[in-house]
């Protein structure tokens, strides 16, 4: 058992090492593919529930290598942040897409928004305000039609911190969406206190919405949340019908997912929104 034991240990601590040095070489790529440009971003459109119209669009990052593989950014982006990139790489994000948002509207899309995520490390970064300003004079971006999205699990740590930065996005006129809601645990009087716009109903909790043998759902808690608080409600990852009519029936203003449209790239997006109808 002992021999069992250490070759045990031994096996564990050398896939440990792999996986280290697995982290190491993508570390590397990643950096070797966002100086050569092999990054780009998604858009997935945001509709209107009610009337089904496009209302804006979240931008994704995405990495394709030179084999023509992709790399999902649920991958990557730890490593990014691991690495420190992400400051970098979430800077590049932001100019992106307001590059996008100033394009859009010079070809008539003038309502519409685009949403950012952006992670932990680049918010509680010194310069994230700072660079947030610059990216604003450098695109001419206007800040009312650009949302940042942090997650709920960002929301709940250093609150204090948390909150006065919060302002200071919004007074530069920024919204703030709060991402895969109600995977934490944020309290109905902290979330009161929080400068926020949105609550954006994970993913998970969408899925299981048409799952009849359950009483009221979890996306059914937040859309009341949203209601009671005055945010509003976007449901991701949309898949069908039935979701849909469930969601908007319990009064969630609008939605995200493959029901509608898959992320795309850029030039797509205006092509889309004009057989929207936008
Ligand atoms: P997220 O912010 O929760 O993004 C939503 C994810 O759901 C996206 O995955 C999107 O492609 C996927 N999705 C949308 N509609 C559907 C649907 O109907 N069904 C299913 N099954 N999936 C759907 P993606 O693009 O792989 O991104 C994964 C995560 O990576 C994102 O989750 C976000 O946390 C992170 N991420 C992506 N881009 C960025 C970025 O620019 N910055 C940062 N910090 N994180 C990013
Ligand atoms: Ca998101
Ligand atoms: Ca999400
Ligand atoms: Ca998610």
């Amino acid at each position: 058992a002992k021999v069992q034991q250490r070759a045990g240990h031994f096996y564990f601590s050398h896939s440990m090492g792999i996986e280290i040095r697995e982290r190491v070489k993508m570390m590397h790529a990643l950096r070797r593919a966002f100086d050569e440009g092999q990054l780009f971003l998604a858009y997935q459109p945001q509709i209107d529930l009610a009337t089904r119209r496009p209302m804006g669009a979240e931008a994704l990052l995405r990495w394709q290598t030179e084999d023509g593989n992709f790399v999902a950014p649920d991958r990557f982006i730890s490593i990014a942040e691991y690495s420190g990139l992400i400051i970098e790489l979430g800077e590049w994000v932001l100019r992106t897409a307001c590059l996008e948002l100033v394009r859009l509207r010079t070809l008539g899309y003038l309502d519409f928004m685009i949403s950012v995520n952006v992670s932990q490390a680049q918010f509680r970064h010194p310069r994230f305000l700072d660079i947030l300003r610059q990216v604003l004079t450098d695109t001419q971006a206007p800040a009312e039609f650009i949302e940042l999205e942090i997650t709920e699990s960002m929301a709940m740590e250093e609150p204090a911190f948390l909150s006065e930065t919060l302002h200071q996005v919004k007074q530069l006129g920024l919204s703030i969406a709060i991402d895969d809601f109600g995977t934490g645990f944020s309290s109905l009087n902290y979330l009161q206190q929080l400068h926020v716009d949105r609550l954006k109903i994970d993913r998970a909790f969408v899925n299981e919405i048409t799952d009849s043998s359950r009483g009221s759902s979890i996306a059914e808690m937040v859309i009341q949340l949203g209601r009671k608080l005055d945010l509003s409600v976007v449901a991701e990852g949309v898949e069908d019908e039935r979701q849909a009519a469930i969601l908007a029936n319990l009064g969630c203003a609008s939605a995200q997912g493959f029901l509608f449209a898959r992320p795309m790239a850029a030039a797509q997006l205006a092509d889309w929104l004009k057989h929207a109808g936008l």
